[in-house]
């Protein structure tokens, strides 16, 4: 196939049909299904990425993947990717993956706590649909996903920056990790790790690489895809973390759309895990509604029964209960009109950041609740794992 540069205005997210899983066992259903699997409707490329070695591979695969529509750009400025208003913009850039060469900022790295020492992006934008999406609001412009093809360069940031750090490096609680680099800032980079290859690179540089300090590689995502990662290089160096969250009528699974069900991304990691990875848990966004107990602990069972017989298990788990910005729940609602996710500044308690950003999270009762049945549950239930925060 040859790509063009002819335009196709039309968009529409087209993910791949996906059979319906028969059994609420984790570990019953590994294997069980296709892995979820994005296929844009069309790829830009810059003409700087199509220089680079990964950009021309990353055409390969897209193509090999069956998108038709593979645009060569005569410059690297993107096109204007705008519909006739919120909702077209929204269902052209989602359908839709740039390849293009990193900003300057991009290989600035910077600190990102509680998760880790530093951001590693190779990538920015998402596929999926949660309604609930941290990147709203984040990331300026249409919701292209941009991946980055000039990879060596993104990777050759990381070594000024390994022995420094203030989330994990020199840390008591979590020393053990070393230098942290978390990937999944502003991309799930499982959920187009198929289209690109990067996440396959990246940890076996990060396994391989001949580092000064020890190095810790950290990313989530909602993806089950795992099996390019299985075999890789990872020296153990590499923790991968489902980002996972309560299922039913009033559960948080139902706002995720475009994403692997929870049960199969227990599959993928249980997968990881028996192939040495060190693997985690995001449980996000915690939602308090009503019967929360109950739908928490049946997924906390789960993860328990899918790790159980995992020999030299390391089990991390992060807790994060749902807040929104009056710019994310601007752009949220912009995207998701009918959503019946609750963004009620009036039942929230506003909290303020350094800089005067507004953040409205639960209630301190409602938090403290949460807390203490997290720390209890997660001790009780599974108790291999390891909490390294809860915010
Ligand atoms: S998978 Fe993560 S990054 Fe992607 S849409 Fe969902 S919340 Fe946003």
């Amino acid at each position: 196939m040859t790509p063009t540069r002819e335009p196709d205005p039309s968009a529409a997210p087209h993910l791949t049909p996906q059979p319906q899983a028969s059994s609420a066992d984790p570990v019953a259903v590994v294997g069980a299904r296709a892995p979820k699997r994005w296929l844009p409707k069309r790829v830009l490329v810059t003409a700087s990425a199509a220089a680079t070695p990964h950009g021309r591979r990353i055409v390969e695969r897209v193509q090999a993947a069956g998108v038709q529509d593979v645009r060569l750009l005569r410059a690297d400025r993107l096109p204007p990717l705008r519909g006739e208003d919120e909702r077209a913009t929204y269902a052209l850039a989602k359908s839709t993956l740039a390849v293009v060469t990193s900003p300057p900022s991009a290989r600035t790295l910077v600190p990102i706590p509680p998760s880790a020492d530093w951001r590693l992006d190779l990538a920015t934008g998402c596929p999926a649909h949660c309604q609930y999406c941290y990147l709203a609001g984040s990331l300026a412009g249409p919701p292209v996903t941009r991946v980055y093809a000039d990879l060596p360069e993104v990777l050759s940031s990381m070594d000024s920056h390994v022995g420094r750090g203030a989330v994990t490096t020199g840390t008591s609680a979590r020393h053990g990790e070393g230098t942290t680099f978390e990937a999944s800032c502003y991309t799930d980079p499982l959920g187009i790790e198929h289209l690109t290859g990067s996440l396959a690179a990246t940890i076996t540089h990060v396994g391989t690489h001949d580092w000064a300090a020890p190095v810790g590689l950290r990313f989530t995502t909602k993806f089950d895809d795992v099996t390019p990662l299985l075999d890789l290089p990872h020296g153990r160096r590499t923790r991968v973390r489902f980002s996972v969250n309560s299922a039913g009528p009033s559960g948080g699974e139902r706002f995720e759309g475009g994403t692997a069900r929870v049960r199969e991304r227990l599959g993928a990691l249980r997968r990881l895990a028996l192939a040495g990875y060190p693997v985690g848990l995001t449980i996000a966004p915690v939602i308090p509604a009503p019967g929360w107990q109950e739908a928490y602990g049946a997924l906390l069972d789960d993860v328990a029964a899918a790790t159980a017989d995992v020999p030299e298990l390391d089990l991390t788990a992060e807790v994060i209960t749902h807040r929104f910005t009056p710019k994310s729940r601007e752009v949220l609602l912009g995207w998701y009109p009918a959503t019946k996710l609750e963004m009620d500044p009036e039942q929230r308690t506003t909290k303020r950041g350094r800089y005067g950003s507004v953040k409205h999270v639960y209630g301190k009762e409602t938090m403290a609740d949460v807390r203490s049945w997290f720390e209890r549950e997660l001790a009780a239930r599974v108790p291999a794992s390891r909490l390294l925060y809860f915010t």
